[in-house]
């Protein structure tokens, strides 16, 4: 339900659904791929003013609201950064999201909130995500925040992984008076968010300062701990804690099958890639802290926003040309607009209709090119996506001393293999009800990209906390 509702308000919904847009302030391409700053400049406070009066108000549910995952009240916090309450509006996006101002940065907006404003119509939609960031940043940097905490209750939850998910339900856990503690198996919290997503979409600053918050509310963290080698779940519950969250995401690198040459020096997993590249060496597991080694010409294999991510971080580590190789056409690429165009504006070129059959070594024994094939589009698969087809005798090599792989993630099967009774499918996916994030084992509860397979920050942290909520219920239930 809207807070402010927008019936009450008295206003002209043809005059704002007409009113001048102004586009986001951006780095010039020139500028930021020289770095790993920040690409979009923050709204000023009358700017984003002016940015919240283009909205027209919906009525209840408004499509922005039901759009978002999290169920932001929008129209609300745009009705409150109109007026210049900006903490106010903070206040709400911290009533449905526990990170505000991570989703309002990283979110693809174009697909969620801004996807189905009703401007779309006839107009250009409110940009809801960067007005998130704005309200949510004002209010920590002239308020601060603290996450509010119920008197404790005395259960303990363990949550495994510090990402988005684990961070949605230990924040939703705390708020209800439990004591958190969660089991990370790299040496710092944040999951994809610290070790995936580069800095330039998301500082890592912004990250800091939010898991501050984390801390300060209590939470406990150890780090350097993987569940299901260190320890078990089971090993939880005789520590003491009465109910466990498995938020372990879907992190390992989709291998090129039946490609000779991917152990070449010079060929990379995308993860690997991308963590050495954007990471402080401090918070780097210590068999990763070797530096990057890569060449002039970069060849980036994928079509994802993750193949978009390694472009572009490529293009700031100094390579000189930067191609990304894709089997299908650009129509079919699951990655999405907005990180392709800035990826583009970067100085990144894409090869489309091209598949990678063998990576060539040169005479130092490293990566020296690419053999590859011409594809063209066959038959749709069962998804309705055409299917790239070998044009025979079309065999053509791109010249490279580095190749990224990114082709997709699969999960870690280990805690399916390593608990009792945890029902998991499909690669060890783990099967959870998807409301409450129960699973087969009582007391053990999961989401985010461990049971969706690879998805997005929001969903994930949306699933952590819609499952705080059931095993707040279900310790309610359990004797003490
Ligand atoms: C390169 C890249 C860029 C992306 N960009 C975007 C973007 O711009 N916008 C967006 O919305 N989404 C983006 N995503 C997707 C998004 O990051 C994920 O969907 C999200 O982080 C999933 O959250 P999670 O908590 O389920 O998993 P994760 O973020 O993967 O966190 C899981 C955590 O569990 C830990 N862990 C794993 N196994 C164990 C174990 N056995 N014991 C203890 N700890 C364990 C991991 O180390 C990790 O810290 C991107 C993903 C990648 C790879
Ligand atoms: S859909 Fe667009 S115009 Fe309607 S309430 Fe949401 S942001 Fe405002």
């Amino acid at each position: 339900m809207q807070y402010i509702p927008s019936e009450t308000l008295t206003i002209d919904r043809k005059a704002r659904a007409n009113m001048p847009f102004y586009d986001l302030d951006l780095r010039p391409p020139a500028e930021r791929r020289c770095d790993f700053g920040d690409v979009v400049i923050d709204f000023s406070p009358e700017r984003a003013m002016l940015e919240a009066a283009r909205c027209i108000h919906c009525p209840d549910p408004a499509p922005c609201m039901v759009a978002c995952p999290t169920h932001n009240d929008i129209p609300s916090a745009m009705w409150l950064i109109e007026q210049g309450r900006f903490s106010e509006a903070a206040n709400l996006y911290h009533q449905t999201s526990s990170l505000p101002e991570i989703c309002g940065r990283v979110c693809p907006h174009e697909q969620l909130c801004q996807g189905s404003c009703v401007l779309n119509k006839h107009h250009t939609p409110v940009l809801c995500g960067e007005l998130e960031t704005f309200a949510v940043d004002y209010k920590r940097r002239n308020e601060g925040r603290i996450i509010p905490l119920a008197p404790p209750t005395g259960k303990r939850v363990a949550v495994i992984g510090a990402g988005p998910a684990g961070l949605g339900c230990a924040d939703q856990l705390v708020q209800r008076g439990h004591e958190v503690t969660i089991f990370e198996s790299k040496p710092s919290a944040g999951g994809l968010l610290v070790y995936g997503i580069p800095n330039f979409k998301l500082p890592k600053d912004v990250w800091a300062e939010k898991w501050e918050e984390f801390e300060r509310a209590g939470v406990n963290f150890i780090g350097d701990t993987y569940i299901g080698k260190d320890k078990t779940v089971d090993d939880l519950f005789h520590e003491g804690f009465e109910a466990v969250f498995i938020g372990v995401g879907s992190e390992i690198d989709a291998k090129m099958e039946d490609t000779p040459g991917t152990e070449l020096p010079g060929v990379y997993e995308a993860t690997d890639y991308l963590i050495r590249g954007n990471v402080d060496p401090d918070l780097l597991p210590e068999n990763m802290r070797q530096p990057l080694e890569i060449g002039r010409k970069i060849v980036v294999i994928g079509g994802g926003d993750t193949a978009a991510d390694c472009l572009r971080t490529s293009l700031r580590l100094g390579a000189e040309e930067v191609t990304c190789l894709y089997r299908r056409t650009e129509n079919e690429m699951p990655g999405g607009k907005k990180d392709r165009k800035m990826a583009k504006e970067e100085g990144a070129k894409y090869r489309f209709l091209t598949q990678p059959i063998k990576f060539l070594a040169g005479p130092d024994g490293r990566l020296a090119g690419v053999e590859c094939l011409e594809m063209k589009l066959g038959e749709p698969d069962k998804k309705g996506r055409r299917k790239p087809v070998p044009v025979d005798g079309s065999n053509f090599i791109v010249e490279c001393d580095t190749a990224v792989l990114a082709l997709g993630y699969w999960p870690d099967p280990i805690l399916g293999k390593t608990t009792p009774n945890l029902e998991v499918h499909d690669w060890g996916l783990i099967s959870a009800d998807k409301k409450t994030g129960a699973t087969s084992r009582p007391g053990v509860f999961s989401g985010g990209d461990c049971v969706t397979g690879p998805d997005i920050v929001v969903t994930a942290m949306a699933a952590g906390r819609r499952a705080a909520w059931a095993i707040d219920e279900y310790l309610k239930l359990t004797p003490r």
